[in-house]
């Protein structure tokens, strides 16, 4: 029988992504017989982040300064758009190293099924800031699953008239698939080889 404080940490560390039974109890065991330093740093951590960190008032990525440092970069290139459902997303796109446009972070993908609708989303502002910045062109870069091209098709929509040539990423990305697991490679192929959506 667990002590309450020991079931009360399993059952938090439970509530993140991927992590079940078994390993929310290794982790708090660890945690345990770790030196008491050590968990004061990871709860400091946690809490720095939810204090400090806050969406980029332009592409709504996690940021400790708004505007990120992308956004505010003049080495980016500003007429280039790249549309994401998520920080994971942006981070494996930049990590590839083939992209050198701004980002637009849309916190999740469409799902009229669990009632995300366009308005729970960084979707109302896009077109505008595609008609501010100048945009030639956005890449949908959301994830290749029923969702993710639901709303890749809705954003298509949402920019005609704009101007903006639309297109997708598409080369080396699995149907079905989570960028999130995608290799920075085949991400960056898949940039390099996105088509006309
Ligand atoms: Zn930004």
């Amino acid at each position: 029988m667990l002590a309450r404080p020991i079931k009360n940490l399993i059952r938090e560390l439970r509530k993140l992504p991927g992590v079940g039974e078994k390993t929310a109890t290794r982790l708090a065991l660890h945690i345990l017989t770790a030196p008491p330093e050590r968990a004061e740093n990871l709860a400091h951590a946690l809490t720095e982040v939810k204090e400090r960190i806050v969406p980029c008032k332009e592409c709504h990525q996690l940021t400790e300064d708004s505007p990120c440092a992308i956004c505010a970069s003049p080495r980016r290139d500003r007429t280039l758009l790249c549309i994401v459902e998520d920080q994971v997303s942006l981070i494996s796109i930049e990590n590839s190293g083939n992209f050198n446009g701004l980002y637009h972070v849309l916190g999740g993908r469409l799902s009229p099924m669990d009632g995300v609708g366009p308005s729970s989303l960084n979707i109302p502002d896009i077109k505008d800031r595609v008609r501010n910045l100048g945009v030639r062109e956005v890449i949908l870069a959301t994830n290749p699953n029923v969702d993710g091209e639901a709303t890749a098709l809705y954003i298509k929509r949402l920019l005609e008239g704009t101007g903006a040539a639309v297109t997708r990423i598409a080369r080396g990305v699995p149907m079905g698939g989570d960028l999130e697991y995608a290799d920075s490679l085949t991400l960056g192929r898949a940039i390099d080889g996105r088509g006309t959506f």
